[in-house]
């Protein structure tokens, strides 16, 4: 049978991408995230779904047959499930796979996964993880896929470069080239130019902004925050995602040039450390441990690490840098913090505007007259940044996907296939494909 590959779910949205290769009765579907999409919310906090078929039946899953478990469909054929990264938009339905479907990821990943399971934020349900070395090759079926590392802000993300019977794919997953490891998403782009891929699925998150000009690298996050520390002698909060532990490393650098001590959230710390973390000096948030899971409970307890509670805090707050999230933010009333305190946000939840917390993280911060900042860094490079890339790797096809204006990523010398759903792709699309005209690299009207 000849190859032919379909997308499920993630087109013209940032995530959510999953697209499914078949080749001899055999499939491969690549990721398996959940897509975040609040303008369009289905489900909420009252109005909550039982399971994958309520997920499936409102279109929030994607309609993939015989994968998921419990929700009545069959398909007999072999299928693996290859997952790039730990964001909710590449695993968030992992935990609702069938426990004998594998799942294909890189051990980075595998590592933050279990982390997630330990604290309470993973799928915690049985799962088969072939957790694979970068850059090893597995062979399954008639397909060979290899876990190649990239830059983005979540450890053990990959990009994969797979053969399918008689074609070659490269799936680039999110990436960039403003982190520490540019060195990855360079190494990623030379060697999938020498892998001549047929087709190029990458990603566009950032395909309206043309360059870094105000991007933050993630290099100088230290400095940016230990600025804003020195800059006040009240109260300095970050809100920060825990899977990107790395980035501790920069609120260390912070706390340290501040004179000040950083105070994790006991599942960071503990996040934190299952990669290697240096914890020396470092305190930990002590509010409601009680109801933390027991494991992340006995780690604080081996720990030894100093707590601080919210009530330490109240007066003393010049003392320490905090990691705070949104949930804990009901602390700031036993906290009453101080005048003239910051409010630094470092690509935590809630991420932006379009977030329906959002206008309540600015409440809550207008109320208790913390003065908000951005000091993040993006995980995804600029449309520039990407282009570069699709030189480099200069496919036969390029397919641009994760990404709200997929028209954006594309170059007049290099043939393209606008994803679409319901399609069937085969090899004679790659060879009726043509190359886009510079009217076709604007974006939509909306
Ligand atoms: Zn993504
Ligand atoms: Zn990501």
């Amino acid at each position: 049978m000849a190859t032919a590959w379909t997308f499920h779910k993630g087109i013209r949205t940032i995530g959510g991408t999953v697209i499914e290769i078949d080749v001899d009765g055999h499939r491969l579907i690549f990721d398996m995230g959940r897509g975040f999409e609040p303008g369009s919310v289905i489900f909420d906090h009252e109005l909550k779904p039982r399971g994958i078929r309520d997920l499936r039946r409102l279109g929030v899953a994607p309609a993939v047959d015989g994968i998921f478990a419990g929700d009545g469909t069959r398909d007999d054929r072999p299928t693996m499930i290859a997952v790039s990264h730990m964001h909710l938009d590449h695993m968030g339905f992992i935990p609702y796979l069938r426990a004998d479907v594998p799942v294909l990821m890189s051990e980075d990943s595998h590592r933050l996964l279990q982390a997630l399971d330990a604290v309470h934020d993973g799928p915690r349900t049985p799962l088969d993880i072939r957790a694979v070395a970068v850059d090893s090759l597995t062979s399954w079926g008639p397909f060979t896929i290899e876990c190649v590392a990239v830059d983005h802000d979540c450890p053990g993300t990959t990009a994969f470069f797979i053969t399918a019977g008689d074609l070659r794919f490269v799936y680039s997953a999110d990436l960039r080239q403003h982190g520490k490891h540019p060195d990855y998403t360079l190494d990623f782009a030379r060697r999938a130019h020498d892998f001549k891929p047929d087709v190029l699925f990458i990603e566009g998150t950032r395909a309206d902004s043309e360059d870094n000009d105000h991007t933050i690298a993630e290099t100088d996050l230290a400095q940016r925050i230990g600025d804003a520390a020195r800059s006040t002698k009240a109260g300095v909060y970050v809100l920060f995602y825990p899977r990107h532990p790395e980035r501790v490393d920069s609120f260390r650098a912070a706390a340290a040039s501040s004179e000040r001590e950083l105070v994790l959230q006991p599942a960071h710390a503990y996040i934190y450390a299952q990669f290697g973390g240096n914890l020396t000096g470092v305190s930990l948030y002590s509010a409601d441990l009680a109801a933390a899971r027991p494991e992340l409970q006995a780690w604080v307890a081996r720990s030894g690490l100093p707590s601080v509670s919210p009530e330490d805090l109240r007066g003393s707050e010049h003392r320490f840098i905090v990691d705070m999230t949104y949930p804990r933010m009901v602390d700031f009333v036993d906290i009453e913090p101080a005048a003239g305190g910051i409010f630094l946000h470092c690509n935590g939840t809630p991420l932006g505007p379009y977030d329906p917390n959002w206008n309540n993280l600015m409440h809550w911060l207008q109320t208790f007259q913390l003065d908000f900042t951005y000091v993040g860094s993006t995980g995804h490079g600029s449309r520039t940044d990407i282009l570069s890339l699709v030189t480099t790797i200069a496919p036969r096809v390029l397919m641009p996907i994760h990404s709200k204006s997929p028209e954006r990523i594309g170059l007049t010398t290099v043939p393209r296939l606008m994803p679409a759903y319901g399609r069937v792709y085969t090899k004679a699309d790659i060879d009726d494909a043509k190359c886009p005209t510079e009217a076709d690299l604007q974006p939509l009207a909306d």
